[in-house]
């Protein structure tokens, strides 16, 4: 079973996602990650994250190790990562990892912009994971502040409503929700609600397919 997340940032789909993984025993990919650990590189190595060509270089000579970096995880890579992954070479050097990754036997679990309208049209599964653009400025504030980051609330939700622009506006692979994917709003639910939700929607898809595969 390919089980394919999107959402805007901030809107708790890789909670999800990773807890989806752990319940179905699938293997999951944060393809954030990749994007974040291109950015991180560019920025290592003084390149200009807004080349095109310089980033297309380095996503395509990318070592899958990188992506267990803990500081990908930060608010500055993911800035770094929305810059980069605008770039079509960034994201061509990128698809066969991910269509490998879902790939795999049994299926999995990646989470991300384009996965079900991009990298797997064909999931068995599409969830569009989002919510209010104050609940995840808020959520991400008060995520940097357990980190002991003083942030300011107006200024993530100022950046959350750019990224989300930024995600939305670019030519290829834009943030949209698939035609066929179920819309989880995660504005008024908290974690456990919202994997409740998912898990409805997966086993809905399932018995679906399964009806189908009987006729
Ligand atoms: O999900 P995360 O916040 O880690 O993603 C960081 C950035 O990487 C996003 O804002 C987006 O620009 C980019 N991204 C993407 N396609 C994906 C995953 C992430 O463009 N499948």
């Amino acid at each position: 079973m390919i089980i394919a997340i999107d959402g805007p940032a901030a809107a708790g789909k890789g909670t999800l996602a990773e807890r989806i993984a752990r319940h179905y025993s699938l293997p999951y990919l944060d393809t954030g990650l990749l994007y974040r650990a291109i950015g991180r590189e560019m920025a290592e190595r003084g390149l200009d994250p807004d080349d095109a060509a310089a980033a297309g270089a380095v996503a395509a000579a990318l070592d899958p190790a990188r992506l267990a970096d803990p500081e990908l995880r930060g608010h500055a890579a993911g800035e770094l990562a929305s810059r980069v992954a605008v770039h079509p070479p960034v994201r061509a050097a990128l698809l066969d990892f991910q269509r490998r990754f879902a790939a795999r036997p049994g299926g999995a679990v990646l989470d991300g912009r384009d996965i079900g309208t991009a990298i797997v049209p064909e999931a068995d599964v599409k969830i569009y994971v989002t919510a209010s653009p104050e609940v995840r400025a808020r959520r991400r504030t008060d995520e940097l502040a357990r980190k002991g980051r003083q942030v300011e609330f107006p200024r993530i939700l100022a950046e959350i409503r750019e990224r989300d622009k930024r995600d939305s506006g670019r030519a290829v692979a834009p943030l949209r929700q698939a035609p066929d994917a179920a819309l989880l709003d995660t504005t008024d639910k908290d974690i456990d609600t919202a994997f409740r939700a998912a898990v409805d929607i997966i086993e809905k898809a399932r018995a679906e397919r399964e009806k189908r595969a009987s006729l």
